[in-house]
């Protein structure tokens, strides 16, 4: 008898050695604890192993020793599994001082005993096998022992309890399994007691505990919460889940799937129609369900507001040998992140006040539209508002912004569908159509209904002038702000006329472009290789005598031949590098002037040309006083002849230089008098010597006699004015009389002289 019980005290040693291996193993948190436990149930398994093994009553008491210090150590490492299976807090320090303290003080009784026998005695019983075997005898200390043992494990399942009554329900199971095992153990332990049974056999039930212990801390997964935790996670995901078995029925919808689509447990079997309703097209319906191949798509779903952007995956099912089980469809709503990526988008492409596009996503989308349609003819159209900048001063920035968002508004109407277009610059639009949609009669149709209508500019009561380039591209691999340029090009050709208002980039325009480049280009070396040099027109007083001559600028070109001032002189009035030829010229002028001191000549004057551009580069009164220091001239030989353009740019300084000029003593004639528009009030504001009157009044016209009285007044006015009046362009003797007859002072023109080299010029006046 003694011997089955050791045979079965010992298979369950093992067994429990063998847990605590696989506990040692194991990396989970929990193995530690449970290996302590495991380990401390190995000592009281011991105490009676030595108890049912020897018959000497020494090493029994000692074996009782063992088995009962080692209930101790159990029920210690039981407390200290527990708290970390359960989750709790570590102990107060009091409460585990106080634990510690009363199972130490219930070891050491248990070795008191030895001397005061307050626990228990040993009383030799013969088995009816006929074995000796030393049954334990309770006394105080023993009852004190069961009590502190049956009370921490009661603190022990009441952790359980608590834990079984306060978590979710799904964790039921996990402290219910443990719960059932400890309370296993204690009726095992204490039903020994009080059936009162020879030999204790309550150690096989602590054993049996300590290995249910360690399958459910370290081998067991609490399958039923795992499938309930997958369940609550699908259920409750944001993406949505639907599977469908192999025939096509849908088997399951989440909670998103139900509600993207309207899936309710009635129309359960309809999924996949109602999934196809709203995403159409992708590759699941053309399969009717029975997915071949996994896929993932972009699918846009609704109008308006209530798009959705859904990214659609499909997993084909299939179990280990490969057939098809069925299909399980992800859908994520990606709307939101769609929506800032469009805004973020429509943001970096778009100008921020008007809404269009900007410059840059302009230039990319005609890019793609030339290499999409390489056949068609396009053309490139950039708008500009003229003194833009004036108006923006006048007015701020916000009703500046206001024009700009209504111009927008009229562009938008402007280009046909299919054309594209954007801010370019602050006051510039761009657009690129066909060229069968617009044509330049037609933008500058529109531009004037435009702007005639634009109440915006209207309010500002603003002479608002849009201008526009047209360009017709005919060269496609040029770049988009090449193409831009050559737009601007086109306004600038139409900048300063309020008659025309679209300018057109063509051949014409393109030669002009080159040739205003090369002459720029050339004008250095033209003037140090004496390629440019005056001409002289004789000038006379009304006795027909010659008085002097004005000097007129020419270029004797090694490749264009002989060019005339109107090929160039513009050209560089436009760039400033008038300057150069001007003083140039001047000096030149000076030179003759000089050469002709002493000699017969010395009485004539020279007139020279100043372009309004002169006075705003250089200080003109310091160039031609140096001039005339340089070639020690009387300076009343050098006749400047100004246009009313200059007084015009800027007045009050303007009029300055010239009253000093005239009070060192050159002579100041107005050039081209009458051509302009402000004439009359000028001579008023404008001090100069002599009137030069413009030949438009000596050309033809239908109203001859009208011309013939205000060319009379002006001389007359002259008179007055205490000017001296020079009339020029006199090409005829009856045109000489009349003049004469009205009292004209002197006279140029081909009647008496083209203008001439020098050398002939001064054969004429010798
Ligand atoms: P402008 O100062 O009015 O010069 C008179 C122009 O009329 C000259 O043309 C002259 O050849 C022309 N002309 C003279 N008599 C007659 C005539 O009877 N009939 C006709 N049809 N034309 C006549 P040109 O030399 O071609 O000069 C054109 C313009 O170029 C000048 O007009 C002047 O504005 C400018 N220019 C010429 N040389 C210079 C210069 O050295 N400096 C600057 N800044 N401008 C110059
Ligand atoms: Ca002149
Ligand atoms: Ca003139």
């Amino acid at each position: 008898m003694k011997r089955m019980f050791l045979i079965e005290l010992s298979v369950m040693t093992v067994l429990v050695l063998f847990c605590i291996y696989r506990s040692l193993r194991s990396k989970k948190e929990i193995a530690w604890p449970t290996a302590c436990v495991l380990c401390a149930i190995v000592v009281p398994l011991l105490g009676n192993m030595v108890i049912a093994a020897f018959t000497d009553p020494v090493i029994c008491n000692a074996g009782y020793i063992l088995y009962l210090i080692g209930t101790n150590l159990v029920i210690f490492s039981l407390i200290d599994f527990s708290l970390l299976y359960c989750s709790y807090p570590h102990l107060k320090k009091v409460s585990w001082y106080t634990i510690v303290l009363a199972l130490s003080i219930d070891s050491i009784s248990v070795f008191l005993n030895n001397i005061f026998m307050h626990c228990y005695t040993l009383e030799e019983t013969t088995l009816e096998s006929g074995e000796i075997y030393y049954v334990l005898k309770s006394g105080p200390g023993h009852y004190i022992h069961l009590a502190l043992s049956a009370v921490l494990l009661v603190m022990i399942a009441g952790y359980y309890i608590y834990r079984i009554f306060t978590s979710a329900a799904l964790y039921l199971e996990k402290y219910l399994v443990i719960f059932l095992s400890i309370l296993l153990v204690g009726i095992l332990e204490y039903h020994n007691v009080l059936l009162d049974r020879t030999i204790d056999s309550s150690m096989i039930g602590l054993a049996i505990g300590g290995v249910l212990l360690y399958f459910f801390a370290i081998e067991y997964r609490p399958i039923f919460l795992k499938m309930a935790l997958h369940d609550l996670l699908v259920t409750n995901m944001s993406e949505a889940v639907l599977f469908f078995d192999k025939d096509g029925k849908a088997i399951y919808a989440n909670k998103t799937a139900s509600s993207l689509f309207g899936i309710t447990r009635d129309n359960m079997n309809r999924s996949a129609e109602l999934m196809g309703e709203k995403v159409t097209g992708t590759r699941f319906l053309e399969n009717h369900m029975c997915v071949d191949q996994n896929f993932r798509s972009q699918v846009a779903v609704g109008e308006g507001e209530d798009r959705k952007y859904l990214d659609v995956t499909c997993q084909r099912m299939e179990d280990k040998k490969g057939s098809y089980l069925g299909a399980f469809f992800g859908i994520t709503d990606n709307t939101q992140m769609e929506r800032e990526r469009r805004e973020s988008l429509y943001r970096q492409t778009h100008d921020a006040l008007t809404g269009i596009l900007n410059r840059e996503a302009f230039i990319d989308q005609v890019k793609q539209r030339i290499g999409q349609e390489p056949d068609e003819i396009f053309v490139m159209i950039l708008t500009d508002i003229a003194d833009f900048k004036i108006l923006n001063d006048i007015y701020g920035r916000d009703t500046a912004d206001q024009l700009l968002l209504g111009i927008a508004d009229q562009f938008r109407a402007l280009v046909h569908e299919g054309s594209i277009y954007c801010r370019w610059g602050a006051d510039q639009f761009a657009a690129f159509a066909k060229k069968e949609d617009i044509s330049p009669r037609v933008l500058e149709q529109e531009i004037r209904e435009s702007v005639k209508n634009g109440n915006n500019a209207r309010e500002l009561k603003f002479p608002l002038a849009i201008h526009a380039g047209y360009y017709e591209i005919r060269d496609k691999k040029i770049s988009v702000s090449a193409m831009i340029d050559r737009c601007a090009l086109a306004i600038a050709e139409v900048h300063d006329d309020y008659q025309r208002l679209v300018g057109v980039y063509d051949e014409e325009l393109r030669q002009k472009r080159l040739w205003e480049q090369r002459i720029n280009a050339e004008l250095p070396n033209a003037l140090k290789e004496n390629q440019i040099f005056p001409y002289l027109q004789p000038q006379y007083d009304s006795s027909q005598r010659l008085t002097g001559a004005e000097v007129l600028v020419r270029w004797q070109h090694p490749v264009e031949g002989f060019l005339a001032p109107y090929r160039f002189i513009p050209i560089f009035e436009k760039n400033g590098m008038i300057v150069k030829l001007d003083t140039y010229i001047w000096e030149e002028a000076c030179k003759i002037l000089a050469s002709w001191r002493g000699t017969v000549k010395e009485y004539l004057h020279l007139s020279v040309n100043i372009s309004p551009k002169d006075f705003y580069f250089i200080d003109i009164y310091e160039t031609f006083t140096e001039l005339v220091e340089k070639y020690h001239l009387t300076p009343d030989k050098l006749h400047l002849e100004v246009t009313e353009t200059v007084v015009m740019n800027d007045a009050i300084e303007n009029i300055r230089t010239i009253n000093r000029l005239r009070e060192y003593g050159f002579i100041v004639e107005m050039d081209d008098f009458g051509s302009g528009y402000s004439s009359l009030s000028l001579l008023r504001d404008m001090p100069v010597d002599v009137l030069k009157i413009d030949m438009a009044f000596l050309g033809k016209t239908a109203h001859p006699k009208k011309a013939e009285m205000i060319l009379h007044s002006i001389i007359e006015l002259a008179r007055q004015l205490n000017m001296i009046s020079i009339a020029e362009g006199v090409e005829g003797e009856e045109q000489l009389r009349m003049l004469k007859g009205m009292g004209c002072n002197a006279f140029q023109g081909y009647y008496f002289a083209k203008p001439i080299p020098l050398g002939m010029f001064e054969k004429l006046a010798a």
